[in-house]
């Protein structure tokens, strides 16, 4: 189903919780909303889900005004950090719960338990209670509750944040997997970019109450819309400098004496304008030694620490050209990696570069 946010605001006492957020989640689409702690979330989530009424603005379901059904009315399907499974009763009884409360019938009933519990890869532990299962297991439990009900919109809080790093790196996978066997709409909420980037169709980046960016996680990590939206999505350093030239879609940047050629922009600017730009550790390529046309944007750099990281190893660069500044930079593990001390060319290729004007927020 279509869930259309329109202007909606939500006030605690003085604060803007909820700052006139419009937004549509697409019918069976899994988007996502990520933000740092206390942006608006969980706020906005319980807006959706009936917990709190909007101050002002439209909710809508489909075509239908929901601003004054109450939760109990709205068909959605709740998982939250914490399981909130009912520890006295089973597994089966727990997913079941759901149906009970809507008289569901006991045929129809126990196969749609036998159904959920098949989806979730749980149906060994159906007559189990919580207790008797690990976090990963009661979360499957948790998502074969929210899913049995068929809902209209799946919440997802924070669901895989109680899990350790392997755990949540497999439920990923099977949420990933649910959501494309079910086709269920749903809003996930976290503040964990990676979980984001891997999992969402969509993600709207909320911060300070109000929605930076709503885009594919490709378009957000490589164009983000802002400094914010750029630094909450991954690592990036930053540079300050002025528009030495403009013309069209390629700008000349002056930072201390070296000028940058910038061509992916969004802003228009004018010469002299102070500005600042970012790059990200992976678009920091490093040359081979014996390069003779140097490409724009390279500059010399010496190696000060590298650090393994498995398949991939991250570089500290410090550079004449940028005193008093340090780079990450990513690479794959390779028998190549120049040693610590070694001066190399690298260079950012001018469509990588992210600008904004100085005065923006990171
Ligand atoms: P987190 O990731 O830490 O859960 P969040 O992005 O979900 O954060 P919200 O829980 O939506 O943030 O809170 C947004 C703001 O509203 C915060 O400043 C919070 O303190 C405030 N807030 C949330 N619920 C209430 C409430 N019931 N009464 C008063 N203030 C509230």
């Amino acid at each position: 189903m279509l869930i259309r946010l329109e202007n909606i605001t939500k006030h605690f006492g003085s604060l803007k919780a909820v700052n006139q957020v419009s937004l549509e989640i697409k019918d069976g689409e899994l988007t996502f909303l990520l933000g740092p702690s206390g942006c608006g979330k969980t706020t906005l989530l319980r807006l959706l889900a009936g917990f709190y009424t909007p101050d002002s603005g439209n909710i809508y379901f489909g075509d239908k005004c929901f601003n004054n059904i109450p939760p109990e009315q709205r068909n959605c399907g709740m998982i939250f950090q914490n399981y909130a499974l009912w520890p006295h009763l089973t597994v089966e009884q727990n997913v079941a719960y759901g149906l009970d409360v809507r008289k569901i019938p006991a045929e129809e009933k126990k196969e749609r338990v036998r159904e959920a519990l098949a989806t979730v890869r749980m149906l060994e532990y159906a007559q189990r209670t919580p207790n008797q299962l690990s976090g990963g297991q009661q979360q499957r439990v948790a998502l074969a509750r929210a899913i049995i009900i068929r809902p209209d919109l799946l919440l997802l809080d924070e669901p895989l944040c109680n899990l350790d790093t392997r755990l949540r790196l497999a439920m990923r996978d099977e949420i990933r997997r649910i959501h494309s066997e079910t086709g269920l709409t749903a809003l996930y909420v976290t503040h964990d970019h990676s979980e984001a980037l891997s999992l969402a169709q969509r993600i709207a980046v909320m911060n300070e109450g109000i929605i930076e960016q709503y885009a594919s996680p490709t378009e957000i990590y490589q164009f983000p819309n802002s400094p914010f939206v750029a630094g909450f999505l991954g690592e990036i350093d930053w540079l300050e400098g002025k528009i030495e030239k403009c013309e069209q879609n390629n700008l000349t940047v002056k930072t201390g004496n070296f000028l940058w050629q910038i061509t992916h922009v969004t802003h228009t600017y004018k010469t002299g304008t102070s500005v600042q730009i970012g790059f990200r550790p992976e678009n920091i390529i490093q040359l081979p030694s014996d390069i003779h046309d140097l490409p724009a944007n390279t500059f010399s750099a010496s190696i000060i620490q590298t650090i393994h990281m498995g398949a991939l190893c991250e570089n500290t660069l410090i550079s004449q050209t940028f005193p008093e500044k340090k780079f990450k930079q990513l690479q794959l593990t390779s028998p190549l990696i120049s040693k610590i001390g070694t001066i190399n060319n690298f260079q950012i290729p001018p469509d990588r570069l992210l600008i904004f004007p100085a005065t923006e927020k990171k």
